[in-house]
């Protein structure tokens, strides 16, 4: 072994080893288990790997030279991982640079954390707009769908009970719940039952989880950024994509209606569970019909009208480029089957989604008011910057 290498101590390795909850930072298998050496023997196939490489020179990936000889080997340098993900990750510096391997090292960390109480297949589960906990499905039975709740991200248990007990008196809308993991959400058909087990919770529900969708294949229209006439996946994409970044309160026909994406991201872009959560939001979308338009009719169809079901959400880096976060989605679309394809949506910050809503709100009231006094509607004129693209029903 080279003497120059930077390795880590056997108690450093230990504290790596351990502070992942013995399981891979990135497959989550256990990297610890029983060996049939002796009733006593187990063995340990993990690795303690280097987030820059321990020494320089041919094949070492992420070397840097500016730091010491103590840092290269101390535990901030570390990430537990299995055999496999070390292979991949000791040979490809461009997909796992050390930012990307220090973000996995800390969801880990949280994942770790959690660990004694949630299984690795946890999704979320949001039950109406406030509260969204940990869990899975334990049963489907006649009497409806049984969630196990592990634990709560937003809201809580006493906010869960609130939401039974106040039922019948909640905007029909906002009574639903989205499971992340099946992709799928749908509208409660009565007030689920509830009740404590343990140290988690039970719920059980009945819904209705087939929202009307539209087929996608005849969809075409304007393009937003040449004016042409487009069809097929770039005006699908388009038309996700507008409906995924307008935030929710931007629009001046529809204050009720839009997506939390911007502010799930100013909140919990650095949690382990924001990818999660993001296929969460996408689910809704795709399964909660929208509220009604100002002056219009209820809607049964879900504001992304021609997705069946999200498959999966992958958010490959959290840093915006360009102020817009790249995702990289698996739909299944009315009318076309499996589709794959990235997304970019626009971020709005903080200052920027406050001026939207407060543009939106100041249209909506100077439309009252107009009302009120029974003059001619003019027709408002989007503001600067405003989507005027629409992928919403009539
Ligand atoms: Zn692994």
């Amino acid at each position: 072994m080279n003497s120059n290498r930077d390795d880590f101590s056997e108690p450093i390795k230990r504290a790596l080893a351990g502070r992942a909850g013995h399981r891979c930072s990135i497959c989550k298998t256990p990297t610890i288990g029983p060996s049939d050496e002796s009733p006593a023997s187990f063995m340990n196939v993990g690795i303690a790997s280097h987030i820059t490489a321990a020494a320089p020179g041919q094949g070492a990936r992420r070397y840097d030279s500016s730091l010491t000889s103590e840092q290269r080997s101390g535990i901030d340098n570390g990430i537990w991982l299995c055999r496999g993900c070390d292979g991949i990750v000791d040979r490809d510096a461009v997909r796992f640079p050390p930012e990307t391997l220090k973000r996995i090292r800390r969801d880990h960390t949280e994942f770790a954390r959690l660990g004694a109480r949630v299984e690795a297949e946890v999704g979320l589960i949001a039950i109406g707009p406030s509260i969204i906990a940990g869990g899975q499905v334990s049963r489907f039975k006649a009497s409806g769908i049984v969630l196990h709740l592990a634990f709560f991200l937003k809201g809580s248990a006493e906010d869960l009970f609130a939401f039974v007990r106040r039922f019948d008196t909640q905007s029909p809308l906002s009574r639903y719940v989205v499971l992340s993991e099946l992709g799928l959400g749908g509208l409660l058909t009565e007030a689920p039952e509830f009740s404590r087990e343990g140290a988690s919770w039970s719920m059980t529900f009945q819904w209705q989880p087939d929202a009307p969708r539209r087929a996608v294949s005849k969809l075409a229209g304007i393009s937003s950024r040449t004016g042409r006439m487009i069809s097929g996946e770039e005006y699908w994409k388009q038309t996700f994509e507008a409906v995924l970044q307008q935030p929710l309160g931007t629009r001046f026909d529809n204050m009720e209606s839009g997506s939390h994406l911007s502010e799930l991201y100013e909140t919990l872009s650095g949690s382990t569970w924001f990818e999660h959560l993001v296929k969460c939001e996408l689910v809704r979308l795709a399964s909660i019909p929208a509220p009604a338009r100002r002056g219009g009719q209820a809607s049964e169809y879900p504001p992304l009208l021609y997705v069946r079901h999200v498959l999966s959400v992958r958010v490959p880096d959290v840093a915006l480029a360009d102020e817009r976060l790249r995702m990289e989605v698996e739909f299944d679309l009315e009318g076309h089957g499996r589709w794959t394809g990235d997304l970019t949506l626009h971020i709005y910050k903080r200052d920027a989604l406050r001026k939207e809503r407060a543009k939106a709100a100041w249209i909506t009231e100077s439309i009252r008011r107009m009302e009120k006094e029974g003059r001619a509607l003019p027709t408002p004129t989007p503001p600067d910057g405003w989507d005027v693209v629409d992928g919403y029903p009539d």
